[in-house]
């Protein structure tokens, strides 16, 4: 299949326009790059092809269907469940071939690369991305440098390295690892999961598949856990495209949840204020979103507020309850992904909503004794 799309990158911050190439990562003036490009769906056309994310195909950002770097992923199982005597319909972004929804992004990124010629990539993550990028780079046959925390988990690291990337272990906050990732990368190309905005157009297919699965309704709310914000920026554009295309009517609220120990966002959104706050990050189960400068912060925002939306800070003990609470009910993930469950209890309100169980429990091997 072969078919020209009109597509370009523009800068968030001055609006600048870029022709796309392999070569950019980011505006002259220092902020991240959108991708404008028009994805189309057309229903009768799904019918029939595989069910794997890249059924989309003309709604995201290749040439050719002969760039995608694939392992057959996506389409991940939607069901009911009762979790806290409440009936929520459970995504399972887990069960993608790394262990977490990050495959969304990494497959469509890493073909997008593939395609421009991009022969080595940078990027910096706790565990679940870096693991995710890796892999789709060994199967893409190109060179992965990935900036780690010093005190990331074992488990994650070593995953990284069976795929063949090429770790960094780097002492300090979680900023400076992105940061001593972008000077890494100043003569290699970044492929960062919370800068790259083919990156984005890869979770937003987690929007499209929810809407098919409920034959093209959608939730009152989806609950998401953000740190980066990949998945609900993922969600918001995904189904604003389809609120465009006319395949659904409303786009869901989206609600966001921050651990109570580094949320820089429910500060802002609470605080309503112009600048992101600095915080103090302390300790937390939920490393997967312990991110206390994101990169698109302002985007977030704009989305939950667009959406009518919420942002929820939960404590340590309540992730520890509402993981207790998957275990039991079959689910076994990682901390990260309970953040949803445990905002889920403090929302009095009925409605129908969303929760995506966004990473394994299997990635943290024996640390998960703990929570029991
Ligand atoms: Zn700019």
């Amino acid at each position: 299949m072969h078919r020209k799309k009109e597509a370009y990158f523009e800068c968030s911050g001055c609006g600048r326009e870029y022709e796309i190439s392999g070569s950019i990562w980011r505006c002259r003036c220092g902020c991240h790059l959108n991708l404008v490009f028009d994805a189309e769906i057309n229903r009768e056309r799904l019918e029939g092809r595989e069910k794997t994310l890249w059924r989309y195909f003309e709604a995201l950002p290749l040439e050719e269907t002969s760039s995608i770097i694939s392992f057959s992923e996506g389409f991940t199982p939607l069901l009911k469940a009762e979790l806290f005597n409440q009936n929520v319909l459970v995504k399972m972004e887990y069960l993608f071939p790394t262990g977490s929804f990050k495959d969304r992004g990494s497959t469509v990124m890493i073909s997008k690369l593939k395609e421009l010629g991009v022969g080595e990539i940078v990027e910096d993550s706790s565990g679940n991305a870096g693991a995710s990028v890796s892999a789709y780079s060994a199967r893409a046959k190109i060179k992965c440098h990935i900036f780690v925390p010093e005190r990331a988990p074992e488990t994650k690291l070593s995953q990284i390295e069976f795929y063949g990337a090429e770790i960094h272990r780097i002492k300090g906050s979680r900023e400076e690892v992105a940061e001593r990732a972008r000077n890494f990368a100043e003569s290699r190309y970044y492929a960062s999961h919370s800068w790259n905005p083919f990156f984005l157009h890869g979770t937003k297919t987690f929007a499209y598949e929810i809407s098919e699965q409920l034959n093209w309704r959608t939730p009152d709310a989806i609950i998401l856990p953000v740190g980066n914000g990949t998945l609900l920026l993922g969600a918001y554009l995904g189904f604003r495209e389809l609120r465009d295309m006319g395949l659904i009517e409303e786009i869901p609220r989206l609600i966001g949840v921050q651990s109570a120990s580094c949320a820089p966002l429910f500060r802002a959104f609470r605080e309503n204020s112009e600048k992101l706050p600095e915080i103090e990050v302390r300790e937390t189960i939920a490393d997967g979103i312990s991110v206390s400068k994101p990169v698109r912060w302002k985007e977030i925002l704009a989305a939950i507020r667009e959406t009518d939306g919420e942002l929820i800070a939960v404590e340590e003990s309540e992730i520890i309850e509402a993981l207790r609470e998957l275990g039991r009910k079959g689910f076994y993930v990682e901390p990260t992904s309970a953040v949803s469950l445990a905002a889920l209890r403090r929302i009095d309100e009925s409605g129908e909503f969303l929760i995506p169980l966004t990473g394994s429990g299997l990635k943290l091997g024996e640390r998960m004794r703990r929570f029991l």
